[in-house]
């Protein structure tokens, strides 16, 4: 059976899961934690029998990915399974893209993009090594952070500006007009990255925006320290919209199942495209959404993808926690 395959670290895919541990209040509750891991590979998720009486389940489901995450794992572990190898290989030319998918409140930002030891700043930490390296010292590494809200991209470093995506004769998406940080050191990249999160989370058009509405995307370009226009490598680091908004709420207002329809949309296009990936098909649906526009050369020619679904354990959530899962099935 696969979950006793180890799972090979440098896969052109992999889909990752990562359970968060309770919460205070979820404790405080006394809910029930739905999630067990039973192998590095396998987890167990019992669902209640209804949803108002949370005492009984009825259905045990088990699912297997290329790891399996507990609650106990740190962001370190956790990078070093994920992201670690998509670093070493921006380093020979390629690109590679790291996901976070997941509810609302799973995890997402904390895994990805926590300020401390999200995955991106250690990543950027070994980076930022690298770069010291011999056989390296004729690149420099590059940062933007964007996102995208309603199929339009603004740029997070440079006030919510308006960006578009197009393609240069290579085949590599370029976000026009994208302010780019050349960055050598952790420190400074914590400071810039902190700057557009503040962007991020107030916006520009008031307090309707919240950051579970958007796609994040923070990117380190590698590019030849003297021609900036060389390309060397590329790495994204994606904290998606949350999942439960991509879901039909016919009860929201116009302006949230107008972002929900959108948000849905890019979801599926994003599971479209990683499949199409793994199968070598002929054709993949990138033009369905902007956030597969935008990824579009991370998914061609030399590329890796991680993706990583945060689940949350307590049993309230059972139905978004087992969307997710079937959701990252799919992905694979
Ligand atoms: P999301 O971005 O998916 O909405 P967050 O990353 O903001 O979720 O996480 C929600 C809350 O749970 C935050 O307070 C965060 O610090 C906490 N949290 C998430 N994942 C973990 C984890 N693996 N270990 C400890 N706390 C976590
Ligand atoms: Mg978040």
């Amino acid at each position: 059976p696969r979950h006793n395959v180890p799972s090979n670290l440098n896969d052109k895919i992999r889909v990752c899961v990562r359970k968060r541990p309770l919460s205070k209040k979820e404790l405080a509750r006394n809910e029930k934690d739905i999630a067990t891991i039973n192998s590095q590979r396998t987890l167990l998720i019992n669902e209640p029998k209804t949803k108002v009486d949370l005492t009984r389940f009825v259905e045990q489901h088990t699912f297997v990915f290329d790891d399996v995450f507990d609650a106990d794992a740190d962001n370190e572990t956790v990078y070093r399974r994920t992201a670690l190898p998509l670093v070493e290989y921006i380093f020979h030319g390629g690109k590679a893209t790291c996901f976070a998918y997941g509810q609302t409140g799973s995890g997402k930002t904390f895994t990805m993009l926590d300020q401390k030891h999200g995955l991106y700043v250690l990543a950027a930490r070994d980076i930022f090594t690298l770069l010291q390296d011999q056989r390296f010292g004729h690149l420099a590494a590059y940062i933007g952070f964007y996102e995208i809200y309603q199929g339009q991209l603004y740029d997070l470093l440079n006030q919510r500006k308006k960006l578009f995506a197009r393609e240069d004769g290579k085949k590599n998406v370029i976000i026009s007009g994208l302010q780019e940080y050349t960055i050598d050191n952790v420190d400074s990249l914590v400071q810039v990255f902190d700057y557009g999160n503040t962007v991020r989370s107030t916006g520009s058009t008031g307090a309707n925006e919240d950051s579970s509405r958007s796609h994040a995307i923070l990117q380190i370009v590698l590019k030849h320290k003297n021609n900036r226009k060389k390309f060397h490598g590329k790495l994204s680091f994606i904290d998606l919209a949350g999942s439960e908004r991509g879901a039909d709420r016919g009860d929201a207002d116009k302006q949230t199942r107008m972002e929900g329809a959108e948000i849905n949309k890019s979801l599926l296009a994003l599971k479209e495209c990683i499949r199409a990936l793994d199968q070598d098909k002929r054709h993949t649906p990138f033009r369905q959404s902007k956030l597969t526009q935008v990824l579009k050369d991370s998914f061609v020619g030399n590329s890796r993808t991680c993706m990583i679904a945060t689940i949350s354990p307590n049993i309230s959530n059972s139905e978004h926690t087992l969307n997710t899962l079937r959701y990252a099935d799919r992905v694979k």
